[in-house]
């Protein structure tokens, strides 16, 4: 699942759910790197909050039940918190395809935990962020519960709107943080951090302030907002969500969730933290998709997109809708594309069910046409291509390409421009 940016539909004070799909749905379409915007699993986020002397509570993770009985009976604590371990939020609030309710556990009695693990791992947990048929648990952190008084939220992110890093809390966080940015956006604070001053003590003091920590709880929470800023420069973050920030009743202001997002570009600086990436939650095809330098976004219709640029991609995407079709993904070829590249491409586009035609929308530029020529009818030939398929090709080399596919004899529909190509791919189905 592509990760969504909860926090910056919190900072504007749109309501979850519908912003959730807008960026979803815009940084699917707008994405011109490859590569994934790496997101981890919460216990690695709290790991490397550890390491930056931010207060998280004691907790062990395990991948099977006796695990994490054990786990349960290790921790000795008076109360113990099971948490699925998905990349997604909500889950206190999700559901288990077991029949379980709730990713998020709480009791006094070790002894269930492995029992509750057991509904939990292996098993699909659906929240308000995760795909319809949820996502697969393979991991559930066992943590040492503690009773909170009041839930805050807080984080960190990189704003497009402010050119840098601000902070956004909340004094009402907690599980229903989207309802209160949409209905009370006056209990959302803003601090806005220049990169090069880093986070003032007196702006730490007032975000804990307006998060509502009172008395020595306010100098203890700005001290955990600096650690958090620290750590958000420390592995080149984009995000550093905490929902909640909350206080217990011994006095103590603890994370008690983390979501962190992290800079693919800074990739090469960061390789431990890299490192942690399992690519269990991704997109098959799309990691299949990068082995070859393509790139693939799965979208929900039947029409199978085959073009070159993040641009010309989603100017085929509303062509399509335009004529009333809906596609049903897209892979950019991107530049430079050789024959063996546009093969696999037809490969990964024919192994999915719900294509039903596939339209090539091709302008040659740096690319050759006729290689794309060439790995096309290689790919027909091969993959006995079942379903029509409809080439506009455009630019450099392209009466040589489209010689190549008339002499090819293959039931190819060739089209004139990209209006053309959408009208006909349409059609194509309908028939
Ligand atoms: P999510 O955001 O995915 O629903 P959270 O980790 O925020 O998951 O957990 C949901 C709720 O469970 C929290 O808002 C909090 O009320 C409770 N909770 C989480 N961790 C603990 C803990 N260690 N001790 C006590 N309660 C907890
Ligand atoms: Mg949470």
């Amino acid at each position: 699942m592509a990760a969504s940016m909860a926090s910056q539909a919190i900072l504007r004070g749109l309501r979850g759910a519908s912003t959730r799909y807008l960026f979803l749905e815009k940084s699917k379409l707008g994405r011109v790197n490859p590569r994934r915007w790496l997101n981890l699993q919460e216990y690695q986020s709290k790991k490397l909050m550890q390491e930056s002397g931010v207060t998280v509570q004691r907790f062990f993770v395990a991948d099977n039940a006796p695990d994490a009985l054990e786990a349960a009976k290790r921790l000795n604590a008076k109360e113990i918190v099971l948490k699925a371990q998905i990349l997604a939020g909500g889950r206190g609030k999700g559901v288990f395809d077991s029949g379980l309710k709730g990713g998020v556990h709480l009791t006094k009695d070790p002894a269930v935990v492995g029992d509750l693990a057991s509904r939990m791992l292996g098993y699909n947990l659906t929240t308000k962020q995760t795909p319809k048929e949820g996502v697969k648990v393979k991991t559930v952190m066992v943590a040492e519960a503690l009773d909170i008084t009041r839930e805050t939220y807080f984080a960190i992110l990189m704003d497009r709107a402010c050119n840098g890093p601000v902070m956004v809390g909340s004094p009402q966080g907690g599980v229903d943080i989207e309802e209160v940015a949409a209905s009370t956006p006056e209990l959302i604070f803003k601090e806005v951090i220049d990169i090069f001053e880093g986070v003032q003590d007196d702006q730490a003091v007032r975000m804990a302030a307006n998060l509502g920590f009172k008395g020595p709880l306010e100098r203890q929470a700005a001290d955990q907002i600096k650690r958090l800023y620290d750590l958000f420069l420390k592995v080149d973050a984009t995000q550093v969500e905490v929902n909640p920030l909350g206080e217990t009743p011994e006095g103590q202001v603890v994370c008690f969730d983390a979501k962190i997002n992290f800079d693919d570009n800074a990739e090469f600086r960061q390789k431990d933290v890299f490192a942690m990436d399992d690519m269990t939650e991704s997109d098959p095809t799309e990691t299949e998709a990068a082995k070859y330098d393509l790139k693939y976004i799965g979208l929900d219709g039947n029409i199978a997109c085959f073009v070159n640029g993040a641009g010309l991609a989603m100017a085929t995407c509303d062509i399509i809708d335009l004529h009333g079709g809906k596609p049903a993904n897209f892979l950019d070829l991107g530049g430079g594309v050789q024959e063996n590249q546009v093969y696999q491409a037809f490969k990964l586009l024919t192994a999915d069910p719900k294509v039903e035609a596939i339209l090539v929308n091709i302008f040659g530029g740096i690319v050759n046409c006729a290689i794309i020529a060439n790995g096309i009818t290689k790919a027909c030939r091969e993959l006995e291509l079942k379903v029509p398929l409809v080439v506009r090709l455009e630019g450099t080399n392209v009466q040589e390409a489209k010689r190549i596919l008339s002499e090819s004899g293959l039931p190819i529909t060739s089209a004139s421009n990209l209006d053309d190509a959408a009208r006909k791919a349409v059609a194509s189905i309908r028939k």
